[in-house]
C-alpha cells in the first residue's frame, strides 16, 4: 500500500508539472501493480478457503471418531452399550406412535473368565472379536432394524425387530448352533458356548432397565440349567429369585443352628471287594425350607462367601468322623471331602487343613480332598502350589468330575493328583453308547500309565460294574453299593460287613 501511496503522490506532482505522457505511463503502471496486488490477495483468499475446508473435514473426522469411541466397541467392532441405550430409547419412546416391538437376546460366553485366566487377556480379546464375527455372519439377523451390540466384557445383545416367539426362538437356536464349531485362536483350538436370556418388548417391560433386568434373569436361568442354552423370560423366574434371597438369608444362620449334617458314601475297591473309603457329602435340613440339595445351596454359599466357614466345618467334621470309625473298628479308613474353588483360593487354606488335622488327631494319609478341573482352572498356578503342599503332607488329591471340564492331557501331567474320579455322565453313557465304554477304558489305561488311580462315580447297574471290572477300574462308588449314609447308617453297614473285614 505504501508503494501505491508513493506512486500516487508522484503522479500528483507530475500532474502539477502537466507532463501528460508521463502521467499516462504511470497510471498504467499503477493499474498493473494493482492487478498484481489483487491477484495476490485472491490467491491468498483461495488458500484460506482451502484451509478452512481442510479444517472442517478434520473436524468432521474427529467428530466421527469421537462418535465411534462413544458408540462403538473397539475390540469386537460392534455398537456398544451407549448405542444400545440410544436405539432402545428411540424404540421405546415411539411406542405410542409406531408401536415399536421386538425381542432382545441377551448373551454371555460361558466360563469366559477361565479362558482369560488360562490363555491371557489378548487371547480373550481375540475370542470376543471372533464371537462378534460369528454373530454378524447370521443371515437372518442381517435385516433392517436388527442390531448386534457388545454390552461389556463377554456380554452381547441382539435386538430383533421381531415379536414372534417362534421366529425368535428359531434365531436363538441358529445362534447356539454357531458355537458347535471350535474357534481357532493363535493356533489353539477352543470350544466355547453361550447362554442366552430372551425377552420381548414392550410385553416384558417398557423401560430399558426393566427389560435388561428380565433378560439377565432369563440368562441366569439358562446358566443354572447347565449353560449352553437359552431361556425365554417367564414371570415365575422373578419368584425364584425372591426364593433365592430367602435361601441366602437362611443359609447365613444354618451353621449356627446346626442344620448341616455330613453323609458318607462308601467307595469299594474292585479287586478286594472291600470298602476302601468314604466320600463326605453335605446335607442341609433347613428349618424354614426343608431339605435342600447341595447342588442348590453350595453355589449360593460360594457366591455369598459362606462356603468358607461351612467348608471348614465340613473338614473338621469329616476328620472327626474318620477318627471315630478308626476308634470303633480299630481300622483306619480314608475320608474324602469336596473342596470348593472359593475355599482353595483362600490364602490360608493349606494352613487351615494342617491345623484341623492336628486338632482332630487324624493322620494326613487318611484325608482326601476332591477338587474339580474348573476349580483348578480359576487360578491354575496358585492351586497347583497349594495342592503340592497338601500332597507333600500326605493328603490324597482327587480330581473330581473328570471329563466334564477341559480334560487336557497336557495339564493332567502337571497336576499333583493321586486319583481321578470319572464323572457319572460317562458311566451312564458306557452302557448306552457303543463308544462310551471305549472312552472309559482309554481313560483308565491312561491314568494307570500316569500312576493314577481311578474311581468310577455314580455306578448304578450291574452291566456298568462288569465292564468297569473288565477295564481294570480301581474303585467304584454309586447306588449299586450304597447311597450316601448318615453316620448311624455307616455303622450299620460296617457292622454288617465286619465279618468280611468291611
Ligand atoms: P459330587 O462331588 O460329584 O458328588 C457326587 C454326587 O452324586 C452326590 O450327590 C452323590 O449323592 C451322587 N451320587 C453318588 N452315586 C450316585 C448314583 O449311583 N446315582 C446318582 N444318581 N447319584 C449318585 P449330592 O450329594 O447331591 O452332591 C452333589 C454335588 O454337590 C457334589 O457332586 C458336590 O459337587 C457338591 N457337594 C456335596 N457335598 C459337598 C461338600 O461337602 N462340599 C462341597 N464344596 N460340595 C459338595
Ligand atoms: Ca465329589
Ligand atoms: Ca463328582
Amino acid at each position: 500500500m505504501s508503494i501505491l501511496l508513493i506512486i500516487t503522490l508522484f503522479n500528483i506532482e507530475l500532474l502539477i508539472k502537466t507532463d501528460y505522457k508521463a502521467i499516462y505511463l504511470i497510471t498504467i503502471a499503477i493499474l498493473f501493480i494493482l492487478v498484481i496486488y489483487l491477484s495476490f490477495y485472491v490467491n491468498k483468499l483461495k488458500e484460506l478457503e482451502a484451509n478452512i475446508k481442510l479444517i472442517n473435514k478434520d473436524l468432521l473426522e474427529k467428530q466421527e471418531e469421537l462418535k465411534k469411541i462413544a458408540y462403538y466397541d473397539y475390540i469386537a467392532g460392534l455398537p456398544n452399550r451407549n448405542m444400545f441405550y440410544k436405539i432402545m430409547n428411540e424404540k421405546l419412546n415411539t411406542r405410542f406412535t409406531n408401536q415399536a416391538s421386538g425381542s432382545i437376546l441377551y448373551m454371555d460366553i460361558d466360563n469366559f473368565k477361565n479362558v482369560n485366566d488360562t490363555f491371557g487377556h489378548d487371547f480373550g480379546n481375540l475370542l470376543l472379536k471372533k464371537v462378534a464375527e460369528r454373530f454378524k455372519s447370521i443371515k437372518s439377523i442381517q435385516k433392517k432394524d436388527n442390531y448386534i451390540f457388545r454390552m461389556s466384557g463377554d456380554e452381547y445383545i441382539i435386538v430383533l425387530n421381531c415379536k414372534d416367539e417362534k421366529k425368535t426362538e428359531e434365531i436363538a437356536i441358529e445362534i447356539q448352533n454357531l458355537f458347535t464349531e471350535v474357534f481357532v485362536i493363535l493356533n489353539e483350538e477352543i470350544k466355547v458356548s453361550i447362554s442366552m436370556g430372551i425377552v420381548f418388548f414392550p410385553k416384558d417391560g417398557y423401560t430399558i432397565d426393566e427389560i435388561l433386568k428380565k433378560a439377565d434373569l432369563a440368562m441366569y436361568k439358562a446358566k443354572e440349567v447347565g449353560k449352553d442354552g437359552y431361556k425365554i423370560y417367564e414371570s415365575k423366574m422373578k419368584d425364584e429369585v425372591e426364593n433365592r434371597v430367602l435361601l441366602e438369608n437362611s443359609l447365613r444362620n444354618a451353621l449356627n443352628k446346626e442344620e448341616f449334617i455330613l453323609h458318607y458314601q462308601p467307595q469299594i475297591d474292585l479287586k478286594t471287594g472291600r470298602i476302601c473309603g468314604f466320600e463326605s457329602l453335605i446335607r442341609w435340613e433347613s428349618w424354614e425350607h426343608g431339605r435342600i440339595s447341595p447342588m442348590e445351596f453350595i453355589p449360593i454359599a460360594e457366591e455369598t462367601g459362606e462356603i468358607i466357614e461351612i467348608g471348614e466345618w465340613i473338614i473338621r467334621e469329616a476328620c472327626e468322623f474318620a477318627m471315630r470309625i478308626a476308634e470303633k473298628y480299630k481300622k483306619s479308613i480314608e475320608v474324602s471331602v469336596n473342596i470348593s474353588p472359593v475355599q482353595l483360593k483362600r490364602l490360608n487354606f493349606v494352613e487351615m487343613v494342617k491345623r484341623t488335622l492336628k486338632e482332630t488327631g487324624l493322620d494326613s494319609s487318611m484325608l482326601g480332598i476332591e477338587v474339580t478341573e474348573t476349580a483348578l482352572m480359576e487360578s491354575f498356578d496358585d492351586s497347583i502350589k497349594k495342592l503340592e503342599d497338601l500332597k507333600n503332607m500326605g493328603i490324597k488329591i482327587y480330581l473330581d468330575d473328570f471329563g466334564t471340564g477341559y480334560s487336557s492331557l497336557n495339564y493332567l501331567l502337571r497336576l499333583p493328583i493321586h486319583t481321578i474320579k470319572i464323572d457319572k455322565s460317562f458311566i451312564d453313557d458306557m452302557i448306552i453308547e457303543k463308544k462310551g465304554g471305549k472312552i472309559i477304558s482309554e481313560i483308565i489305561n491312561l491314568a494307570h500309565d500316569l500312576d493314577l488311580k481311578v474311581i468310577a462315580e455314580g455306578v448304578e447297574e450291574e452291566a456298568q460294574l462288569s465292564k468297569l471290572r473288565r477295564y481294570n477300574c480301581d474303585i467304584v462308588q454309586g447306588y449299586i453299593y450304597s447311597k450316601a449314609l448318615c453316620e448311624k447308617g455307616v455303622y450299620d453297614l460296617l457292622d454288617d460287613r465286619a465279618k468280611a473285614n468291611y
